[in-house]
């Protein structure tokens, strides 16, 4: 390590507590996509105390704090390397740390993202560290990762608020990455315990959401069920359908098909007028995810043509498949350095998941490059999860995140 390296370690060092105590403050502060706004306030504000120039309210909460003004940008560089964070958590209500009223919880650990990306912004944009670096460096907190709640966010869009459904997917659309050459992404990692780093990134699935509503006829349950038209019946063998389709799928288009029913009736006395279903529809490639589409399709149109029930469904774009990193993770040698090489792990670009990011859509776009760290114990998006080691977890990829900001890891 040279002397800005072991200066930018020795700053994040010096700020350890700091840091943690931010990332705690926003785990046991949850809130849900495109709802951050207490979370994106406290970004703003250590961004502001940082000296960052900030800009707020993207895609309704997201915050950029960029380390030079887009005004100064260095005219020996145009590169402009993003450090994202992501700003929102998943409804998860039996997790311990829960939010009571919404059921919030960071059970994807993206806090970490958020302290990593604080840490990384705090030693860079230190004197002695920032005046040596050459182009700009833009610490993005972003919205709405996951992609949940999709009938608050289809009244959004129906507002004119947002198009996209995804946080980063609503941000290109707002020109908020186009002033971006390359984009830096971190997420914890779970159940992998022998390497607490990981480097690099294979594919992911892409998906397409629906929201399927069922629209029947009340009734008395007990007494005239006869002159009702049962919205929850229908939905039943439109879910029973889906479920028949599953052989048809290919072992290699690694298709997910993942529904809840968020509405199945207003009251047991009453036979149901109204089913309202949720559904992604994943899949490893554009062609997989529409034909898996088109049969889900089929499927609920089927529930509705046995019971006579009317059908509302609403397509909409998810999120783009992701390309894999080919090359070596930029990111491996400066993980290396600081844990040693046999705790460091780079991901083969055959690797494929079958979950979805809206990291996928820039990749499409720009370069992305990921790493991953360890320090936790159960299951994501689970009650279980948490993390144990905040050292790894949140101080770690700080200090990686900072060091390949520095200009001996440009690209
Ligand atoms: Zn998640
Ligand atoms: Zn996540």
């Amino acid at each position: 390590m040279d002397v800005i390296e072991k200066r930018i370690v020795q700053v994040i060092d010096e700020r350890r507590q700091d840091i943690i105590e931010f990332a705690e403050d926003i785990f046991s502060h949850p809130e849900l996509g495109f709802k951050e706004k207490r979370t994106a306030e406290l970004i703003a504000n250590r961004f502001e105390s940082l000296g960052l120039y900030t800009r707020k309210q993207l895609a309704l909460t997201g915050v950029k704090g960029y380390l030079k003004s887009r005004d100064q940008k260095d005219k020996g560089s145009e590169i402009n390397i993003a450090v994202i964070g992501e700003m929102d958590a998943v409804r998860s209500p039996y997790h311990p740390k829960a939010d009571p009223e919404t059921g919030a919880a960071h059970s994807c650990g993206h806090h970490a993202q958020l302290a990593a990306m604080f840490g990384a912004a705090i030693a860079l944009s230190s004197p002695e560290i920032a005046g040596l670096l050459d182009g700009n460096v833009t610490f993005f907190a972003v919205p709405a990762e996951e992609y949940g709640e999709i009938e608050f966010k289809i009244s959004l869009r129906k507002k004119g608020l947002i198009e996209f459904l995804g946080g980063k997917s609503e941000l290109i659309r707002l020109g908020e990455f186009d002033d971006i050459d390359i984009a830096l992404t971190h997420h914890l990692l779970f159940g992998e315990t022998e390497f607490p780093v990981v480097v690099g990134s294979g594919s992911t699935n892409g998906f397409v959401s629906k929201l399927v509503r069922y629209i029947g006829k009340e009734s008395h349950a007990a007494a005239s069920p006869h002159e009702g038209i049962n919205a929850l019946n229908a939905a039943v063998l439109g879910l029973s359908a889906l479920n028949f389709q599953r052989e048809t799928f290919k072992d290699s288009d690694c298709v997910r098909l993942h529904p809840i029913i968020t509405k199945g009736g207003d009251l047991v006395n009453v036979i149901p007028g109204e089913t309202v279903i949720e559904v992604l529809v994943r899949a490893r490639t554009l062609e997989a995810i529409l034909d898996a589409n088109a049969k889900a399709t089929r499927a609920f149109e089927a529930g509705a043509h046995a019971v006579g029930a009317q059908l509302e469904i609403t397509d909409l774009p998810g999120y783009l498949p992701r390309i894999p990193e080919t090359t070596t993770s930029p990111f491996l040698d400066a993980a290396q350095q600081l844990v040693g090489m046999e705790k460091v792990k780079q991901r083969s670009p055959l690797e494929h998941g079958a979950f979805s990011s809206d990291v996928g859509d820039i990749s499409h776009l720009l370069p992305v490059f990921s790493f991953s760290t360890g320090g936790t114990v159960g299951e994501p998006h689970s009650a279980n999860f948490a993390v144990v080691d905040p050292e790894v977890a949140y101080i770690l990829p700080a200090k990686i995140m900072a060091r390949l900001s520095h200009k001996k890891y440009r690209f």
